[in-house]
């Protein structure tokens, strides 16, 4: 579902947002101060033209702002399409943020400490939130590399082992991410990517095109099951960024063939 607060226009899972304990949200193309008209919301540094990159810290406070958080306590990594999943105790929170002289290569993230907006970026790759009850919240940023990597599972997994929390315990969310009807790939990232997941469900073969479509969405769901999620605890929203229908409301890397002005900010926070 959508919600306007304090004008900003931002995307909620319905699942999480029932949730006590647990806040979460995904932005939309505009809101903040970026791109030439000024009221872009770009989320990425690597987006940002400016080196100081003080609009993206500026919309960063305008969600601040919308959801009552501490702006310099959102934190994020420079991804980089790897699995590594970052813990952020006291001395990381902040990082890019609060902190901008810290930064961390890493695609996920995981905290137990309230009030720490994980704050990932997306233009077509899955935003996967996790939530353990009362305990730790996980972000992950997954493309077809983290994808094939299991960088969700990963992060689940990580989130067990650093807190001491079962996957059973935990709800997850797929945010809004390119669908399979647009996420055409080929022929080595199907070899890649089947490897990873052999199910062929979560494929689609064109032969008019010779090209195949895969269902990223699809593979973070199996990614979570795997690393012991129930699967009723997972939720997918089924937005897609880049489906015609949608380019008003998000940036899309492989709708505006690279293009694109900026990128989408995800974020989850313990309350
Ligand atoms: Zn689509």
């Amino acid at each position: 579902m959508f919600e306007v607060k304090k004008n900003l226009k931002l995307y909620k899972d319905d699942m999480l947002e029932a949730m006590e304990g647990v806040g979460h949200f995904f932005t939309t193309r505009f809101g903040g101060i970026s791109g030439a008209s000024g009221n872009l919301f770009n989320a990425s540094f690597s987006r940002e033209t400016d080196p100081e990159s003080y609009k993206v810290r500026e919309n960063a406070a305008i969600a601040a702002f919308a959801e009552d958080l501490p702006k310099e306590r959102f934190t994020s990594v420079k991804q980089v399409h790897g699995d590594r999943v970052l813990k952020v105790t006291e001395e990381i929170a902040g990082a890019r943020f609060g902190k901008p002289e810290l930064v961390i290569e890493a695609d996920a993230m995981i905290t137990d400490i309230p009030m720490t907006p994980l704050f990932t970026t997306h233009g077509d790759c899955v935003p996967v939130y996790i939530y353990a009850k009362g305990t730790a919240v996980g972000m992950a940023h997954s493309g077809w590399r983290g994808c094939a990597l299991g960088i969700a599972g990963k992060t689940a997994a990580a989130m067990s082992r650093e807190y001491g929390v079962s996957p059973k315990e935990m709800f997850c969310a797929v945010g809004p991410s390119i669908c399979r009807k647009c996420f055409e790939i080929d022929e080595p990232v199907y070899r890649e990517l089947r490897e990873a997941f052999p199910d062929e469900e979560l494929y689609t073969y064109n032969c008019v095109n010779n090209k195949y479509y895969a269902d990223l969405g699809g593979m973070v769901l199996q990614s979570l099951t795997d690393a012991g999620v129930p699967q009723e605890n997972i939720s997918l929203g089924g937005v897609c960024t880049c489906c015609s229908e949608n380019r008003e409301l998000f940036f899309s890397y492989r709708g505006e063939k690279g293009k694109n002005e900026g990128l989408m900010g995800a974020a989850i926070w313990l309350r």
